[in-house]
């Protein structure tokens, strides 16, 4: 089985890391993720939230898209220590992904057919070896382009991994995200402005921290 992506739940003690609030359209194709990507990032960048120059500034690519002047008005509450933190830009990922929270453990799924919801964490947020093991495989393989069915444990119809509803929308499957490395949290009505713009598509917010 691939090592599993998610490692524990942050109760043990705040830790400095990297937050992050990623935007996931859940529903844009692989043929219209790029040019949708391609529309967000000139409306972000005509209305001042994110600067246009690709700089060094984010997690897990080369280049993002550092604030803009406006990017205030994208929050609830402005943090004006944000400038002098290096990784303080806008990723944006375009390809099959597996968006999840990074630290800490999914706590339950639910069957997309019967609604049963499988809880994958005991009451300390261990992860339940047995029953992750029966999604653990499918959520690591999606990203490759694998759509591996899972099996209810209660109905014992089996679904798609990605058509399965993750609590505290730990994952987002999908071939489009925006990730906002630490920013404070991000206006409702910024983020439903994505959705809109996006020709409707439903989006998933996933937060997290590295
Ligand atoms: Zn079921």
């Amino acid at each position: 089985m691939a090592e599993r992506t998610v490692r524990r739940h942050e109760t043990e003690g705040e830790i400095m890391g990297d937050w992050f609030q990623t935007i996931v359209d859940i529903e844009a194709t692989p043929g219209e993720a790029r040019g949708l990507a391609a529309n967000i990032l000139d409306w972000l960048i005509a209305d001042g939230f994110v600067s246009a120059e690709r700089t060094d500034c984010v997690l897990g690519a080369d280049a993002g898209h550092a604030p803009g002047t406006r990017y205030g008005e994208a929050v609830e509450d402005e943090d004006p220590g944000l400038a002098d933190v290096w990784s303080n830009g806008l990723r944006v990922t375009v390809g099959r992904t597996v968006f999840d929270a990074g630290q800490g453990e999914p706590s339950a799924v639910t069957c997309p057919h019967c609604a049963a919801e499988t809880p994958l964490v005991d009451e300390h947020w261990s992860l339940i070896e047995e029953t992750w093991a029966l999604f653990g495989g499918a959520v690591n393989s999606w990203a490759e382009g694998h759509d591996e069915p899972v099996a209810c444990p209660s109905c014992g119809r089996t679904a798609p991994v990605h058509t399965w509803l993750w609590a505290d929308d730990c994952f987002a499957f999908g071939h489009l995200g925006f990730t906002f490395w630490n920013w404070p949290t991000l206006r409702p009505e910024f983020v439903g402005d994505f959705s809109r713009r996006l020709g409707g598509h439903r989006t998933v917010l996933v937060e997290g921290k590295l």
